[in-house]
């Protein structure tokens, strides 16, 4: 009798039509586990766990895992890309301007779009991608933040 679990990295890889390999399985637990992860902190968690592999294969893995839905990648104007996984839930972002802090913000309304333009210009709307700007908490209280 199978007992009920969580699907393993590997069965999930291959649910979503992907080859497994050691680097994906690795790529996808170390965006789980971080936060809003930068590509280089991302192969930083990858080489952790499988040994060394060159930032090429990690640009690869990364692609297909976000090509496939796995990972979510988002690119903040003036930032260098993120990387997350929780994905699927139409969720935005709030970002510092000083030091650049990423956080999740809910979906206002739960699900896409969840803002909807006065005109549409006939266009099919499946998402509106949000980004909140501002200071967070520890900027915000430098006194020189504000400069
Ligand atoms: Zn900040
Ligand atoms: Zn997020």
């Amino acid at each position: 009798m199978p007992a009920s679990r969580p699907p393993t990295t590997a069965e999930e890889l291959r649910g979503a039509g992907l080859r497994v390999t050691a680097v994906r399985a690795a790529l996808l637990e170390t965006v789980r586990s971080g936060d809003h992860l930068r590509v280089e902190a991302v192969a930083e968690g990858v080489r952790d766990r499988v040994g060394h592999v060159s930032l090429q294969a990690v640009y690869e893995a990364l692609h297909a895992l976000t090509a496939a839905g796995l990972v979510r990648r988002i690119e903040p104007a003036g930032s260098s890309p993120r990387f997350e996984g929780r994905v699927g839930d139409n969720h935005h972002h709030i970002v510092c301007r000083s030091c650049g802090a990423v956080a999740d913000v809910d979906c206002a309304v739960g699900e896409a779009p969840c803002l909807t333009p006065s005109d549409d210009l006939g266009f099919t709307l499946s998402e509106a991608e949000v980004i909140y700007w501002g200071l967070c908490a520890e900027c915000s209280a430098r006194p020189s933040a504000a400069s």
